[in-house]
């Protein structure tokens, strides 16, 4: 099996099927802005450490910066001139802030390979740091968004390299830092303890174990899926992507012979049932909010119609009752032997006998009473061109 790595291993949790389809299949996915940013600054500043004793000019890392720029997974031109100009900025920063005392670390960029219970793990420490004979500092440098001390001292990445750098160099970690470079800001924490040592061991074999049964089931999460680029391959989206086949109508008529199960025939029933249902929630609210949008242009216009290339939209005004208290409402129903003829007080129901001209002057003050009376209007709309 693959060695795995801290990044393999979180994507296998978030989901086994994307990790199937990245790591097995080997589906590649689309490249990322956000990688190539952090894959240059991380590289200017592998740079700047490279040298022994003093460290280059400015004027050699952004050379180096400029011409190792990534320019992969950016949305156009204007967005990777913004996010170039943050990472001259970075590396401009990081060397006024670090060239005056400059020591060049233990290590840059230290690969690692070791055996957890038998699972081979692998990785890269962005910096290490000696402290003295036995005992080192761990720097992780990150590009995306601010963090606080809380990440640091629970990440699971920070234990990997403690664990790999204490098994492989023999000397004690004493402190872990993620740098966050767009604020030149260090966050450092202990050591992890004992416990979040055993935690991570125990992961990496569930993992394993996990990968060599071949369990690779979806696990879709509303926000991994929407950034998720294997949704065309994945089996929970499949219905999005497939016209669905024939056969399958087919067999729910009458269970004629496909080359699908029914079970299979169900399950991609039962999830173009649930996404027709979230579109129509969607479009319904969306119509809603139209409806209220020309409602207000109509009113404020004192229009009581509008007509747009093929559609016509009337305003039918209304009044109506809006009732906070319903058990007063009730109340005031059975006073006034008016339950009955409701029934069931509904909102609907309480409105009709409101418009009611025979509703007697006492039972109709009680109510209003108890009511506010609103504006309100229906919206008709129809189609007056084909074009
Ligand atoms: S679309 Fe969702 S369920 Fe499918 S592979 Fe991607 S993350 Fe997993």
């Amino acid at each position: 099996m693959r060695a795995l790595s801290h990044s393999s291993i979180s994507l296998y949790l978030e989901c086994p099927q994307k990790w199937k389809f990245k790591y097995i299949d080997k589906i590649p996915e689309k490249p990322r802005h956000f990688f190539s940013f952090g894959q240059s600054c991380h590289e200017a500043l592998e740079f700047f450490y490279g040298s022994p004793l003093i460290p280059p000019s400015l004027e050699e890392v952004m050379a180096f910066f400029e011409e190792h720029w990534k320019t992969a997974g950016y949305k156009d031109a204007k967005q990777e001139a913004e996010y170039k100009q943050q990472g001259r900025k970075i590396v401009k920063d990081f060397y006024a802030k670090y060239a005056p005392t400059y020591k060049a670390p233990f290590f840059v960029e230290y690969p690692f390979n070791i055996l957890v219970d038998g699972v081979a793990v692998t990785g890269k420490v962005d910096r290490i740091d000696k402290v003295d004979d036995k005992t080192v500092d761990i720097v992780d440098y990150k590009t995306g968004k601010a963090f606080d001390l809380e990440r640091v001292k629970e990440d699971a990445q920070l234990t990997m390299y403690q664990m790999a750098v204490e098994e492989l160099l023999g000397m004690k970690v004493r402190s872990l830092t993620f740098y966050h470079l767009p604020s030149q800001t260090p966050l450092t924490s202990e050591p992890h303890d004992i416990e979040q040592v055993k935690e991570l061991r125990q992961r990496i074999v569930t993992v394993a174990s996990s990968i060599q049964k071949s369990q690779f089931d979806p696990k879709p999460e509303e926000w991994t899926c929407k950034w998720c680029d294997y949704k065309p391959h994945c089996p929970v989206f499949r219905h999005q992507y497939l016209t669905p086949p024939p056969v399958a109508a087919e067999a729910s008529a009458g269970g004629l012979a496909t080359d699908k199960s029914e079970d299979e025939i169900l399950a991609d029933l039962v999830d173009r049932y649930g996404k027709m249902k979230e579109q129509v929630h969607e479009l319904e609210a969306n119509i809603e909010d139209l409806r209220e949008e020309i409602l207000g242009l109509l009113r404020k216009k004192g229009y009581l119609r509008a007509f747009g290339s093929q559609y016509e939209a009337s305003l039918a005004s209304e009044e109506r009752w809006e009732f906070e208290d319903r058990l007063k409402v009730v109340e005031v129903l059975k006073k006034h032997l008016l339950y009955d003829k409701v029934l069931k007080p509904s909102a609907p129901e309480v409105q009709k006998l409101m418009k009611d001209e025979n509703l007697p002057p006492e039972a109709r003050r009680d109510l209003e009473k108890l009511g506010k009376k609103v504006e309100g209007g229906t919206l008709r709309c129809h189609r007056i061109s084909d074009a």
